[in-house]
């Protein structure tokens, strides 16, 4: 019985009074989901059922909550990966759909392909019976007041600190038969420019799976994590170094190279897990051997 989870709810800064929601959904989907694992899940479904609680809860950039891109409308991306065989299966710059891992799921599994984007994506999750939502379903106050402040003020950049946490989420899980998966789902960055793609639905970059290895899952500005291509570097380095010590050296080099802010959660092939980041804070959790939840929001140093 291996039966491993963490999650991460985003990175950057999480102020004060959006601590506990995000400490709080962490633990909700943890408790649910390491309760399911325990009884036989498997790792895919396990990542795939935390990713969608976590969309649902308007607490977080994904699925419901997402933010706004520079046109006023809510784009997703978001992979999942089964460490078995290395399919996996993603959407990026999806609308109007609740659960855009879901669809990122029956791509992998349903379809010819690895990515479907935009139009072509939410078809295809219609085709194959993904109920349609609204943006207004999507929308949030929260995000509609942070987009009318953002559009009067021209200094904006996407990557830069800003005063609200960025709330993507990902799940890495290694079930019974140590089978690893990893998912990650997000709304990307605020006031991002129409079918920007970030690293989430980018193999390697923000979600990446191979037994051998290990699996992980990242959260952060985007565009760095994909020049690293954040999640194979740190899967490469779990044969080599302990599990904690690879998400330290992976962060530390994202860092140094290309100035990137972000944070990684991972799980190695013996079931080591791997957190870090660089950023202010990262909403995070794992399951302990024997059942016990751990919640954190920020890696004491
Ligand atoms: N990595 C995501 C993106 O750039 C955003 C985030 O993790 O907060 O799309």
């Amino acid at each position: 019985m291996k039966n491993r989870l963490i999650l991460h709810g985003g990175a950057w800064n999480i102020p004060d009074a959006l601590q506990d929601a995000h400490m709080h959904g962490i633990r909700e989907a943890l408790t649910a989901v390491s309760a399911e694992l325990i009884q036989g899940m498997t790792a895919l479904d396990a990542t795939e059922m935390a990713v969608r609680m976590l969309e649902a809860d308007p607490t977080y950039d994904a699925g419901r909550g997402a933010f706004l891109n520079s046109k006023g409308e809510i784009e997703l991306d978001a992979m999942i990966m089964d460490g078995r065989t290395l399919d996996f299966g993603a959407v990026a710059a999806i609308q109007n759909v609740l659960h855009p891992i879901s669809v990122a799921r029956v791509v992998m599994t349903e379809s010819e392909h690895c990515i479907l984007v935009g139009k072509g994506a939410q078809d295809f999750a219609k085709a194959q019976g993904i109920e349609e939502t609204t943006p207004e379903d999507l929308l949030t106050e929260r995000e509609l007041a942070t987009w009318q402040r953002l559009q009067k003020d021209s200094s904006f950049r996407t990557h830069q600190p800003f005063d609200k946490p960025m709330g993507t989420v990902g799940a890495v899980a290694m079930d019974n038969d140590g089978n690893l998966a990893a998912a990650t789902s997000t709304g990307g960055t605020p006031q991002k420019l129409a079918g920007r793609v970030g690293d989430t639905p980018i193999i390697g970059a923000g979600t990446y799976a191979d037994n051998e290895l290990g699996a992980a899952s990242a959260t952060g500005w985007g565009e760095s994590i994909l020049k690293v291509m954040l999640t194979r570097q740190l899967c490469d380095l779990f044969g080599s170094m302990p599990a904690g010590q690879a998400a330290k050296a992976v962060i530390k080099h994202l860092q140094e190279r290309v100035k990137g802010l972000g944070g990684v959660i991972g799980i190695d092939s013996n079931g080591n897990y791997a957190f870090h980041h660089n950023t202010p804070y990262m909403a995070f959790g794992y399951m302990e051997e024997g059942g016990k939840i751990v919640v954190n929001i920020q890696i004491r140093k």
